[in-house]
Parts: structure tokens; C-alpha cells; sequence
């Protein structure tokens, strides 16, 4: 006899047992309905196997008409399972992102004219021939356009004037062209093209570093790699961060391969997301760009994935299902045997590492194409530059404004701080404005007039009194956001256009797309922006960046701290001289001499590089050490502190492993929930997902408290 073991996408740890039916053949990965308790619910079959019929259990009801998954994938989705600590029916749930997409496309009846004109025609009738297409179209698009009604179409139809053919709604996607179009590559560019396409063409597990400074085309390299990964039939997958997905970026795509690549985000409407999804799931959408969870998608002939910005944190998914993407990235392509190139101007030191022990291919681009050069950056030191009283702009950089906006060029000024100030202060009283039920500062924006709360997206008008003294026109706005700088930079140039760019003041694609296209045609004199402007744009004529705060994501107790900052600011001034005009940064610092910092000023990678691996190694922090987080959260402080504690105590014994904590994390209140944090240090040899989950097993969480478990957390809020 067999059962199989159905896997439901519900938060449940494993697959529950059920008798095929004699006549029923099901193999592993078919979709399947089965029932639980009285409901007849949807799974997969995650295994099948010989049983002696001693036990009862009932029958699978029936299987679904839909491509099944990949053994690959059901493996891929157990190690994402095992490896992040999470339930495995949480990691199928989040492969199953649109039960649509199993169904066929929903069919609409479209008309086109048949060529034949019945005996009798009306002005209606000739109205809509005369519209001469496009056809076919549906009866209501068509009505609309010749300006007649939709029953005009269909009696003209039955008439014979017309034919009538049922069309898939969810169209197929264009096939990309492999050597559509393309740029003429330098020969550093051949190099590392030549050495990527061997890489695809091996048909097997390797991963490339795709090495390259900022504008050095590594964009334009690894196309040729996706290229080689679409011969016969194959599936190329690119994954960027997510406001890195703009039309821009989309259309080089159209330049290179004549069609737009199929879209993946967590934003996407239904009716695409279905669509995406049953092309992709059915081997028919080549090539996919998208968002970390475009990972999950069920791709059958997959070839390569290219993680672009591989160091970006955005990577990281840190609610649900917590998991690294560009980490998971190369597990599946191990699973799957194919490629991996992650690209990067500042790649992760944990990359590498990896490169420089052989792991990993490492190709590089050491230069920008033709006579493009990179920035100049220096230091401003604020102790010898300091801003006028309650400014923020020193003098070196507007000096620097000045120069290019006489030149006709653009500048840049860059603060990751959205809003006017990060706090508000009473000067009567000193009480400072707070999130109600989260401990965090409101941010005072002064384009709304609002408060708000960064963390939990709570806001309010801003008060004329103090909420605490009660006396009126005391609340001041302390430090510095994007709307202040603008409005400092607006004070020294009355005459310049301005803009912000945040993610306040671009939501939408079309808001982003305008406003880009606004700065690459020099209709913006000097840019205000947050970490927005970071990724990806090339602006042709800026050539001047200004960091206001270099120093700001130095704080905290993030041990990557430093190399977050090298990489930001690295990729914030290579926005500046990215076509025919040199460019150059400035960067405002209290601390010079920090080595990321300083190496910066000097130009000098290895030197940043060296300093902080041999900082990581003493530390056994990663890529020498690993690191894991358990963070708790509860309605009650003293109940989740001794949760937290209890958790404590009930973690295994082992060698090599070192547990910090519990304590308060800096948002130690969040939506009302009092929050704790456990760090779990271990040796580079030691197995921390499964002495996690070892730990994980022995722990019962309370009603109404949370526990998550964070391998290799990024976020230490
Ligand atoms: P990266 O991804 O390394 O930052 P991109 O691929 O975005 O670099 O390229 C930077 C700019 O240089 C783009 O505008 C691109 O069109 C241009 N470019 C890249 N390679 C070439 C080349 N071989 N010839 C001319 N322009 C190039």
C-alpha cells in the first residue's frame, strides 16, 4: 500500500499522512486536496512511501490540475526550512503566492472583423471597421473606441461580420532575443563575460563574484551571461533590491534582449502576480527580474540567478519567513545544479571571503568604460568646517555646489533621514515627542505637517502645545532631515531648483520614473535625497555628491556598522561623473580617522577590507564566526523579561557556541509589545541552525507571545 505525506501552506512543522486511493496515481510535488478535520483543504505531496496498512487514515481526495513542484524545489523549500528555523509549511506558503496561478488563464471572448460584410451594415457597423484595429479586441474595447455599443459588436458578429475566438487573459510573455542588442564591451568587459558565460555553460553548481566599481557596466557583463543561460529553453532569474525595479532599469533590459522581462515584487496586482507566476512555474517566462521573493518562484529550467547589489540589506527578509535571499540564492542553485552571480561594486565581506578562498569565481572590473573616471573622495572634518549655528551644510560643500551649478552641472546632497527633524523637543519642559505605543522618536515632517513614527507608521498633526507642559510654540525640531537640508540648500541658491527624494515624496513607479527622468534631463539643479538615490540611476550630469552625515550609520550595536558605511557611501558617490565629466564627493565627519572613513579618503579598499576582517576575526564575528538572534515580544514587560530569561535557561549546552542575553533591544516597545532580544554567538565550525532548532524544540511559547529565530541577523533593532 502507499500513503503520501501532504504538505499544507499553513504554519505546521512537517507533512501529515494520507492512503492514495487504489485507483489514484500521485507522485512527489502534485498539487492535491485532502481533507483536515471537516475542510478539504490544498497541499503538496512531499513524499510517498510503503506502508503496511495498519493504520487508518484517510484517503487523499483528489489531485489538482496544475504543474506539480520540482523534487528540486520541494528540497530547496526544506532547506529553507531547516536552515532559517522556520515551519515548513510557512516556507510552502510562500512558494504558493497565487492559487489562481494554478488554474489555467481565465479566457475573454475577443472580435476581429471575419473579412465578410453581411447584407445588411449600419453606421454603427462601418463605424467599427473603419477603427482599423487593434484586433482582435474584447466587445467592450471595441465598443468604446468606434463609440457604439457593446451589443453592436456581438449582433454584428452573429451577422458574420465578425469573428469571435475565446483568448487567454494572462498572455504569455515575449521570448527574449539572446543577441538582440548590446553594447560593444571594453576588453576588461570581454574578460569578465567570457569568464561568466564559461561559468553558465558548465551546466552545474558555481557561484561568480561579479567584482566591479560603480559604472563599470558589471550590468552590461552579466547580460551575456543571462543570454548563454536562455539558450535552449532556459530561465534566467535577476534579483534586485526592490526600488531598484524602475522602468529604467526595466528597459535596458528591452535594449539588450528586445523584451521587457517579466516583473516580480511584493506590490504586483493579482492578475500579474498570477500570471507571473504560472509562466514562470511552467517554464514559459525566461527571464524573470524581480524582488528577493522572486526566489520562491517555482522556476522549472532554471539556469542562472544573478543577485545585482549583493551586499544590499534588503536581501533580507525580517518578518514571517526570515531568510537571507542572496544566501538562499546559492543554496538553490546547489540544489538545482546551475549558476550564481552576485555583483556588486562593495561586495559583502562575507563574499569575499569567499572568492578569495576559491569558493567563488572572482571576476573583476577594475575601471568605468572609456575615459569615465571614478569620483574623488575627501573627508570634510567637522571640527575644523563647522556649519554656521543650526546649520548643516559646511562651507566646503557649498563651495563645492557652487562650482558645478555655475558649470551648469547638478549636485547631490545625501541624508538617509526622511522628514524635516528626527526629534522634537520642548524647549519649556524638555519633553520629547514619542511614538504612543512604540519606543521611538516622532520625526517632525514639515511638507504634511505631521509627526510620525518611522517604525510603525503612526502619525498626527503637528501640535501647537506641548502635549506634556501645555505652552504653546515651544516644540523644536532637533537635527537634521532631508526637508531641512533642502531647505538650507534653498537659503545658499535661492535660484536653484531643488528637489527631495524620499520615499515620502516618490511612493508610486511613474512618481519615481518622472522624477528621474527630471534629474537625468537637468531639470533639477541640486538633489535632497535618502537612501533612494542610491541604487542604480545614472545621472549624466551630476558631478558633485555632499554627504551630509557620514558618520550616521556608524551608530549602534551593529557589528557590519563599519562596512555598512563604506558600502553606502562608495555607491553614494559613485552617482557623481558616471558619463563624460569627472566627479566628486564630499563626506561631513566627526570621525576622520575611522577606518572606514579614512580608507575612503585614500581610495584604498584592501586597506578597509583588511582592517575589518582581521577586526571579525578576533571577534569571531562573520564570515568567521556565526551569529544567530531569538527575539521575543509579549503584551506584558516583567512576563516577556521572564520569557526571555526562561528561554535562557533552556538553551543546549555546546562547545564553541555563547549566548548574550537577553536584553532590551534599542526599539524595546514596538505596536504595544515589549520586545527582547537573545544573541547567539558560535564558531565558524559549529551547525547554529540546527542547535537553533534544537533549542527552539525545547521551548513552549506562552499565549499572546512571539518568538522568532534570526540566522545571521543584519538588524540588531
Ligand atoms: P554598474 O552596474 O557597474 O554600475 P552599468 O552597467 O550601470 O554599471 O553601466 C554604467 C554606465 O556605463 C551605463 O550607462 C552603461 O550604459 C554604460 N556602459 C557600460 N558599458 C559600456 C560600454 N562598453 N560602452 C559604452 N557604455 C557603457
Amino acid at each position: 500500500m502507499m500513503n503520501a505525506q501532504v504538505l499544507f501552506p499553513v504554519n505546521v512543522p512537517g507533512a501529515f499522512d494520507y492512503r492514495v486511493p487504489a485507483e489514484m496515481s500521485v507522485q512527489r510535488g502534485d498539487f492535491v486536496f485532502a481533507p483536515i478535520g471537516k475542510q478539504m483543504k490544498l497541499g503538496v505531496v512531499w513524499d510517498i512511501v510503503e506502508d503496511d496498512g495498519t493504520r487508518t487514515l484517510k484517503d487523499i481526495a483528489g489531485i489538482k490540475a496544475a504543474q506539480p513542484l520540482s523534487v528540486d524545489m520541494l528540497k530547496f523549500a526544506a532547506w529553507t526550512s531547516a536552515y532559517n528555523c522556520v515551519s515548513l509549511g510557512l516556507v510552502l506558503r510562500m512558494i504558493i503566492r497565487s492559487y489562481k496561478a494554478l488554474d489555467p488563464s481565465p479566457v475573454v471572448t475577443q472580435f476581429s472583423p471575419s473579412g465578410i460584410l453581411p447584407a445588411k451594415m449600419s453606421p454603427a457597423r462601418n463605424a467599427i471597421l473603419e477603427l482599423g484595429g487593434p484586433f482582435p479586441a474584447r466587445a467592450s474595447e471595441i465598443a468604446q473606441r468606434a463609440g457604439v455599443s457593446a451589443g453592436v459588436v456581438r449582433s454584428f458578429e452573429k451577422a458574420g461580420g465578425m469573428t469571435a475566438q475565446s483568448l487567454a487573459v494572462d498572455r504569455p510573455f515575449d521570448l527574449p532575443v539572446s543577441d538582440y542588442g548590446g553594447m560593444d564591451l571594453t576588453p576588461a568587459q570581454k574578460n569578465a563575460s567570457d569568464d561568466l558565460i564559461y561559468q553558465v555553460a558548465q551546466r552545474d553548481f558555481n557561484v561568480s563574484l561579479l567584482d566591479g566599481v560603480t559604472g563599470s557596466g558589471k550590468t552590461e557583463v552579466y547580460f551575456e551571461a543571462i543570454a548563454e543561460a536562455l539558450k535552449d529553453g532556459g530561465q534566467a532569474l535577476v534579483l534586485v533590491p526592490e526600488i531598484a525595479l524602475t522602468q529604467a532599469s526595466m528597459s535596458r533590459f528591452k535594449s539588450r534582449f528586445g523584451v521587457e522581462p517579466a516583473p516580480w515584487h511584493s506590490q504586483l496586482p493579482d492578475a500579474q502576480r498570477r500570471r507571473v507566476w504560472r509562466e514562470a512555474a511552467q517554464g514559459r517566462a525566461k527571464l524573470v527580474v524581480g524582488a528577493r521573493s522572486a526566489l520562491y518562484l517555482p522556476f522549472p529550467k532554471l539556469r542562472l540567478i544573478v543577485v545585482d547589489e549583493e551586499h544590499d540589506t534588503s536581501y533580507k527578509q525580517e518578518e514571517g519567513v526570515i531568510y537571507n535571499a542572496r544566501d538562499m540564492a546559492v543554496v538553490r542553485a546547489k540544489i538545482a545544479k546551475h549558476s550564481v552571480i552576485l555583483a556588486s561594486a562593495t561586495p559583502s565581506l562575507e563574499s569575499l571571503v569567499n572568492a578569495r578562498t576559491g569558493r567563488y569565481a572572482h571576476v573583476i572590473l577594475p575601471e568605468r568604460p572609456g575615459a569615465v573616471t571614478l569620483p574623488d573622495i575627501n573627508l570634510v572634518d567637522l571640527k575644523d568646517h563647522a556649519p554656521e549655528k543650526g546649520d548643516y551644510i559646511s562651507m566646503p560643500l557649498i563651495e563645492a555646489m557652487n562650482t558645478v551649478l555655475t558649470r551648469g552641472e547638478q549636485a547631490m546632497l545625501y541624508l538617509n533621514r526622511r522628514g524635516y527633524a528626527p526629534l522634537i523637543i520642548c524647549r519649556n519642559c524638555g519633553e520629547k515627542l514619542k511614538s504612543p505605543d512604540t519606543d521611538s522618536w516622532l520625526v517632525e515632517h514639515r511638507t504634511t505637517g505631521r509627526a510620525m513614527c518611522h517604525q510603525t507608521g503612526f502619525s498626527m498633526r503637528m501640535p501647537k502645545a506641548c502635549p506634556e507642559c501645555k505652552a504653546e510654540e515651544t516644540l523644536v525640531p532637533v537635527g537634521p532631515g532631508v526637508e531641512r537640508v533642502a531647505e538650507e540648500a534653498a537659503r545658499h541658491f535661492p535660484e536653484a531648483k531643488i528637489e527631495i527624494f524620499s520615499s515620502d515624496t516618490s511612493g508610486n513607479p511613474a512618481d519615481i520614473a518622472a522624477r528621474m527622468a527630471r534629474m537625468e534631463q537637468g531639470e533639477i539643479d541640486i538633489l535632497v535625497g535618502t537612501q533612494m538615490v542610491v541604487k542604480g540611476h545614472n545621472f549624466p550630469h551630476l558631478t558633485f555628491v555632499g554627504v551630509v552625515d557620514g558618520d550616521l550609520s556608524l551608530a549602534g550595536g551593529d557589528p557590519r556598522a563599519g562596512e555598512r558605511t563604506y558600502q553606502t557611501l562608495v555607491q553614494v558617490a559613485g552617482r557623481a561623473g558616471r558619463a563624460d565629466k569627472p566627479g566628486h564627493a564630499l563626506i561631513q565627519t566627526h570621525q576622520p580617522e575611522h577606518e572606514a572613513l579614512a580608507a575612503l579618503e585614500a581610495g584604498d579598499r584592501e586597506r578597509f577590507i583588511s582592517a575589518e576582517l582581521a577586526l571579525r576575526e578576533a571577534l569571531l564575528l562573520p564570515p568567521y564566526g556565526k551569529l544567530a538572534a531569538i527575539i521575543i515580544s509579549g503584551p506584558d514587560k516583567a512576563k516577556a523579561e521572564a520569557f526571555a530569561k526562561k528561554t535562557v535557561s533552556l538553551a543546549p549546552r555546546a562547545e564553541g557556541v555563547e549566548i548574550l542575553g537577553p536584553s532590551e533591544p534599542p526599539i524595546g516597545r514596538l505596536r504595544g509589545m515589549y520586545r527582547r532580544r537573545i544573541l547567539v554567538q558560535s564558531e565558524d565550525s559549529v551547525n547554529l541552525s540546527k542547535y537553533m532548532r534544537t533549542w527552539r524544540g525545547r521551548i513552549k511559547v506562552p499565549n499572546k507571545y512571539k518568538l522568532h529565530i534570526d540566522i545571521d541577523p543584519q538588524s540588531f533593532m
